[in-house]
């Protein structure tokens, strides 16, 4: 892919818990925006496939997915909905929700993506802790069913996730704090997006 081609991203980052799954598809039902997330794609995955299962090893333990095997689903399935009319690259911002999550990631990806903004959602861990534990229960999600393994991605996180903050441009990043209310931080979200989507859009 030619960098005239990349792929115009906007890139949700937080720890786990953090609220980029809920504000991702918000934003991804907005005209204009797609919201691809690699932990939904992940745990779609049919078990029964050897795919699917090498990837459960990983997410049931709180690890990352080896690079190239979560950058090629990645990317099978942004085509996939490419093929099917549910993403169209030319014209829509896609909202990048778990990936890159280490720097070898986002180097891989600097063909491939045109990172316009880097969001930042930031709370403090004892809130996203009791977050992941109230979902594990609410949606029985193997990757939080155990405090090991919240600690684990935790760990995860501030280890080999972090860093990537450092890898884009200073003035690319926003943080946001998460703790405030859903809407609060959508309605800040969205403050960085409108310009960002008019600049595209030619308005
Ligand atoms: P999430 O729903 O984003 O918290 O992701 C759930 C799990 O999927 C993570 O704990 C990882 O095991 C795996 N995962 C998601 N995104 C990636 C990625 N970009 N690279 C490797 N593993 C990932």
């Amino acid at each position: 892919m030619t960098h005239q081609h990349r792929y115009k991203t906007i890139l949700l980052f937080g720890a786990p818990g953090s609220g980029k799954g809920t504000q991702g598809k918000i934003l991804g039902a907005i005209p204009g925006f797609f919201h691809s997330s690699t932990g939904d794609i992940f745990r779609s995955l049919d078990l029964q496939s050897p795919t699917g299962r090498t990837v459960w090893e990983f997410v049931s333990k709180g690890k990352l997915v080896p690079d190239g095997l979560t950058i090629n689903i990645w990317k099978q399935y942004l085509q996939g909905m490419e093929l099917i009319n549910q993403f169209h690259s030319e014209t829509e911002i896609i909202v990048l929700d778990g990936l890159p999550r280490n720097v070898e990631q986002a180097k891989i990806l600097e063909d491939t993506l045109d990172v316009l903004k880097v969001i930042h959602l930031v709370a403090d861990q004892a809130k996203m802790v009791e977050r992941l534990r109230r979902r594990a229960l609410k949606e029985n999600r193997v990757d939080d069913a155990t405090d090991q393994v919240i600690s684990r991605r935790f760990d995860v996180y501030q280890k080999e996730t972090k860093p990537v903050l450092e890898y884009y441009p200073e003035e690319k990043v926003v943080t946001i704090d998460a703790a405030q209310s859903q809407m609060r931080v959508l309605s800040e979200i969205i403050g960085v997006l409108v310009p960002l989507k008019e600049m595209h859009d030619g308005h």
